[in-house]
């Protein structure tokens, strides 16, 4: 299968890694969007959020627990925000379900 992101999951693509478990992966942004943008993706592939099943509760769950604790290690105490691009119309261009978390910047509503 030719995932980008199964690639940085593998390793055979770099990433600047914040954080690596049995689960996910955290790395910054290749095109950061605020001073701090990072990605939060699972290890295994799932395509779109619209594709998640019951099985991938805890999954999804454990990926905005890590995503808030590690925007809080990178110093976004004043607030941040998350984000799922679900397919094109949501704006998805990596086809591998990835957790946005943004910070240290004020951020505007709605988004475009
Ligand atoms: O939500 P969407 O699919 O548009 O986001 C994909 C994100 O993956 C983009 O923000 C892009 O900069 C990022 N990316 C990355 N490293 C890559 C390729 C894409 O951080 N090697």
């Amino acid at each position: 299968m030719d995932c980008l992101f199964c690639k940085i999951v593998e390793g055979k693509i770099p990433a600047k890694k914040i954080y690596e478990d049995e689960q996910v992966i955290a790395f910054h942004d290749i095109n950061p969007h605020a001073p701090v943008h990072f990605l939060v993706i699972p290890k295994t592939h799932i395509a779109t959020l619209a594709d998640i099943t019951e099985d991938d509760r805890a999954l999804v769950g454990h990926m905005i627990y890590t995503g808030q604790r590690l925007a809080k290690e990178l110093g976004c105490e004043e607030g941040f925000r998350t984000v799922f691009n679900c397919n094109a119309q949501g704006g998805q261009t990596v086809y591998h379900i990835h957790l946005h978390v943004l910070g240290q910047r004020q951020m505007s509503w709605p988004p475009g």
